[in-house]
């Protein structure tokens, strides 16, 4: 209690000399605030690709991999307020930036009916090596938020990175595809086995290190996957 009551008074004191700031506007976030202040949160650009009668972002995938549900929580604008989120959660040392966004959408998942729509959560992988240089996995944080709000387990042992590789941006979309392959990696396929899978990632740009990815899930014989990212560029 006296402990408590000193981190509180710590933290008001420290406060006056460093207030919390939002990450999308940079003004001082309300008391008890974090990250984004309530303008900002209310201003998230949400795709609402839950809603939508025609899935969106679907043309990454067509003739590459068989999707249920592509989830994309907040569209991304270069320099928008996307990615300043997504700055941050990845080079910032934000992580519980990802936990928070993760449980918000998981709300708007819940609201939607999508509360019973999958069995295990599976993060993005980083390779150890970057996971060493992070200290976090961004997509492992997303995903905690999404698990703890739909009582969904998430399974970060099982998918894993073996191949370490340079960036993505500059590649054509077949060098991109074929500059993934043998990335990822299956340990025990029994657990990924008869499960509806949601495979989880910070940001869809050209879904090819997802695709990846769910070529190595799709060996395993799952009964559906679907993917949720926070970021979704067109
Ligand atoms: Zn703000």
């Amino acid at each position: 209690m006296v402990k408590r009551l000193l981190n509180t008074y710590l933290s008001d004191f420290l406060s006056l000399f460093y207030p919390n700031l939002c990450i999308g506007c940079d003004r001082v976030l309300p008391k008890g605030g974090k990250y984004l202040c309530p303008k900002c949160l209310y201003n998230l650009p949400k795709t609402r690709t839950h809603e939508l009668e025609v899935p969106q972002f679907k043309e990454k995938f067509e003739g590459l991999v068989q999707l249920r549900d592509i989830l994309v929580y907040i569209h991304f604008h270069k320099n928008g307020l996307t990615q300043k989120v997504l700055h941050e959660l990845k080079y910032g040392n934000m992580p519980d930036v990802g936990e928070m966004m993760g449980k918000r959408y998981a709300y708007d998942l819940l609201h939607a009916g999508l509360g019973n729509a999958f069995d295990l959560i599976v993060p993005v992988p980083l390779h150890p090596k970057r996971l060493k240089q992070r200290g976090y996995n961004q997509s492992e944080y997303f995903g905690k938020g999404l698990s703890i709000v739909l009582g969904i387990p998430m399974n970060t042992s099982d998918l894993i990175k073996v191949k370490h590789i340079d960036s993505q941006t500059k590649k054509s979309k077949l060098n991109r595809i074929k500059s993934v392959e043998g990335v990822f990696d299956v340990v025990d396929n029994n657990a990924l086995r008869n499960k509806r899978i949601l495979l989880v990632d910070d940001l869809l740009t050209t879904g090819s290190t997802l695709v990846a990815c769910l070529e190595v899930l799709g060996n395993c014989e799952p009964k559906s996957m679907s993917i949720a990212t926070i970021g979704g560029a067109k």
